[in-house]
């Protein structure tokens, strides 16, 4: 490895935030097209995976869609699912394949735009100046847990569902999950499979088959051209930004959750948690219609494969449809007595906040999402790469990051030639760059 660069003082035509998938990702386009640059990372490349997962944990997509940019999966089984310990492996020998030039061990705590239109980047190693500017920190940053949990019983322990990591970790007894998002159905799964009690508040989020008609579904998606859809070509741009993802595992070469099955099989579940007085919950009567709705889309994905297998006449074995296994009947429970049901901790897999607070530059809308389009905003040379469907569904994961990198590379190489011409990159003459306003 060649040694960091230092930082305070110093100035980079580029700066790309961040040393995960999308920070990489960026610093290979920006190194092929020979633009200079600088990563600047807050823990060790790899940190969200090695940090932020559970020990059981695997990726849900298959590893042949990890796609980086000159560095695609290589190993020995691209239908499977990496789990914890290889993801972080095979972003550590991305990073070695090309050798970025990274500073770890260093958060950017401050950006500003300064007059004339380059940025100042505080870091907790000193300030520097560039250029431009790549975001890449992540769409997953601070964990989100309802205010209702300062309401529980003080000696149940609580954790969001970035610091699970085993069931043997938590107390003995049993355990709540609240959510049943990706994270949340998963680590309900792993409590399930470890013998644990389960409770579980599901809510809205829907779920995809893993296989159907002899393929994964996500094979079959991605043939059907699903992956490349901009998300500009939908008419609820900014609702299918935030969408909650299909639950599906990767475990054990692959599985639908059915938490119809895991009812069945003795976990309890509950509509939405709405309430919590004296370690008494209180639920919604949304089960039935949750579980029926995550049912439905998974139905629904199978009809639109069906479609496109009859419409180019492929060869596919058929497939029986779903039949529900368990429905919550009439008196199904809506509270939870946590003393009585032994309940020793509560997982909130309740999803993440952005914070973006340390970006001292107007790009953002009245949520505080950055407006962008396909990452690159209004404020030229400030750029946001990695966000959950910046430009199609795989921009913040593995399968498309590198498409969005390699358009911003393109971007950034632009304008900076744009700037050698005419002095800065506004286009503005130098001479008057001083009086540009900054931020
Ligand atoms: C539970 C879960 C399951 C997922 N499963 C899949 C899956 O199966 N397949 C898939 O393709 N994707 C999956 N994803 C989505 C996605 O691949 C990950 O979120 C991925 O980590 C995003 O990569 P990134 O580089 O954009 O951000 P991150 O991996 O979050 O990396 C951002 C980096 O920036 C650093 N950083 C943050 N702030 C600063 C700062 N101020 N200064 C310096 N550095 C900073 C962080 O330390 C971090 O290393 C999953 C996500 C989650 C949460």
């Amino acid at each position: 490895m060649t040694a960091p660069p230092r930082l305070a003082g110093g100035h980079w035509p580029v700066a790309v935030v961040g040393g995960g998938q999308a920070g990489l990702s960026a610093s290979h386009h920006l190194t092929r097209r020979g633009i200079g640059h600088v990563v600047v990372e807050a823990h060790r490349v790899g940190h969200e995976w090695r940090a932020r997962r559970w020990d059981s944990f695997c990726l849900v997509t298959p590893n042949w869609q990890c796609r980086l940019p000159g560095f695609p999966y290589r190993g020995g089984g691209p239908d499977g699912f990496m789990v914890r310990d290889e993801i972080v492996r095979y972003l550590e020998d991305y990073a070695a394949s090309f050798q970025p030039p990274l500073v770890e061990d260093t958060t950017v705590t401050a950006l500003r735009r300064l007059p004339g239109g380059a940025f100042e980047l505080g870091t907790s190693r000193g300030t520097f100046t560039a250029d431009q500017v790549i975001v890449a920190t992540g769409p997953y940053h601070t964990p989100k847990v309802p205010r209702l949990a300062e309401r529980l019983p003080a000696d149940l322990v609580q954790l969001h569902s970035s610091q699970y990591r085993n069931p043997g970790a938590l107390p003995p007894g049993a355990v709540l999950v609240v959510g049943s998002g990706q994270s949340g159905a998963q680590i309900a799964e792993d409590l399930h499979l470890a013998g644990r009690r389960v409770h579980l508040a599901v809510g809205g989020a829907p779920r995809v088959a893993r296989f159907y008609r002899g393929r994964d579904c996500v094979a079959w998606l991605d043939e059907m051209g699903h992956y490349d859809r901009p998300v500009d070509e939908f008419d609820d741009a900014e609702a299918v930004r935030v969408r909650v993802n299909h639950y599906v595992t990767g475990r054990d070469g692959g599985r639908d959750i059915d938490l119809r099955a895991f009812a069945r099989d003795g976990m309890r579940l509950y509509g939405h948690l709405t309430g919590a007085e004296g370690g008494r919950l209180e639920f919604a009567a949304d089960l039935a219609a949750n579980l029926d709705r995550a049912d439905a889309v998974a139905e629904s994905i199978k009809d639109a494969i069906d479609q496109h297998i009859a419409a180019r006449g492929l060869a596919a074995p058929d497939e029986a449809r779903y039949v529900p296994v368990w429905r919550p009947g009439p008196g199904h429970p809506r509270t939870l007595d946590l003393a009585a049901e032994g309940v020793a901790a509560v997982v909130w897999a309740t999803g993440f906040r952005r914070d973006h607070t340390w970006i001292g530059v107007p790009v953002f809308d009245g949520r505080g999402y950055p407006m962008h389009w396909r990452g690159a905003t209004s404020c030229p040379g400030l750029y946001f790469l990695g966000l959950p469907w910046q430009h199609t569904w795989g921009s913040g994961r593995f399968e498309a990051v590198g498409r969005d990198a390699e358009f911003l590379a393109d971007h950034i190489d632009a304008n900076r030639r744009l700037a050698d011409v005419c002095g800065t990159l506004t286009g503005a003459p130098t001479s008057l760059a001083p009086a540009l306003p900054a931020g």
